[in-house]
């Protein structure tokens, strides 16, 4: 699944081949995605020029000067630059043209992903208006979440994977940063104190920028054809690890339920 590190690396791997560009068409093959595509797109982004591809959490927006288009890979999506006469696969849905004769072309087997209007203030869009701050540009995240977490008596994997808390943090990386931080995913929010959550906000940067940098070595894919991102290539450390030993002590990483989801840890090291 995408987390923030995928949805970065691709916006670095497609933005120099976009910026500046003039959106010559748009084609929609399938637009039951998540949220159905809008039927004007086409209408609303042909003949704009693209300004910049940003990013917040794991949302791409496109900053065009008609207005910004907002993109989510959902579980299995993946964005690429291919040439404008490459044919699509079935689960190519949407093409966006450029003058140059690059598309940019989503790929979405699951059609969990999304393409939405944000119009000219994509921050108000109710997808993105109520993310809390970027995990990579509060300097300040540490103290962020040991305030958002007073009273709270959610298991703090849970709270990191809240995107009201902060953005963009899904499963592997909350797992990665608790284990990092020596924090026990299933403890309380509330009762983890200001040090310790500046502890886990310095692994979370640290995990996140490490898998965007693993990412950086395979923006070339991006322009291949048949490329995939290079999705997850850091080593992980407790994720999906169940049984194996602990890198730091040598016991063997657990598996626990927490909601619905799989959590890894080392009951020696994290508490
Ligand atoms: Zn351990």
């Amino acid at each position: 699944v995408p987390e923030l590190p995928e949805a970065e690396t691709t916006r670095r791997g497609i933005e120099p081949h976009v910026t500046d560009r003039r959106i010559t068409r748009v084609k929609v093959r399938q637009p039951d995605l998540r949220w159905p595509v809008p039927t004007d797109l086409a209408k609303r982004l042909a003949g704009g020029r693209v300004v910049s591809l940003g990013r917040r959490g794991k949302y791409l927006l496109l900053n065009t000067t008609r207005g910004t288009l907002i993109l989510h890979l959902g579980m299995s999506g993946s964005l690429r630059i291919v040439d404008e006469d490459s044919l699509p696969g079935p689960h190519d849905h949407v093409d966006i043209g450029f003058s140059g004769g690059k598309l940019l072309r989503l790929r979405d087997p699951r059609r969990f992903g999304a393409v939405l209007w944000g119009g000219d203030d994509p921050a108000t869009h109710p997808l993105l208006r109520d993310l809390g701050p970027e995990p990579l540009e509060d300097h300040r995240l540490g103290a962020t979440l040991w305030q958002a977490s007073r009273g709270r008596q959610v298991a703090v994997k849970n709270f990191l994977m809240n995107s009201r808390v902060v953005a963009g943090v899904g499963n592997i990386y909350a797992s990665e940063a608790l284990f990092a931080a020596g924090i026990h995913p299933s403890r309380a929010a509330g009762r983890i104190g200001e040090s310790r959550y500046d502890l886990l906000a310095e692994a979370l940067r640290s995990v996140l920028s490490e898998a965007i940098e693993a990412g950086g070595t395979t923006l070339r894919d991006f322009v291949r054809e048949d490329g995939r991102p290079g999705y997850f290539r850091i080593s992980l450390k407790v994720y999906g690890r169940a049984g194996e030993p602990c890198t730091g002590c040598g016991g063997a990483i657990r598996l626990l339920r927490l909601g619905q989801r799989s959590s890894f840890y080392c009951p020696a090291c994290q508490h």
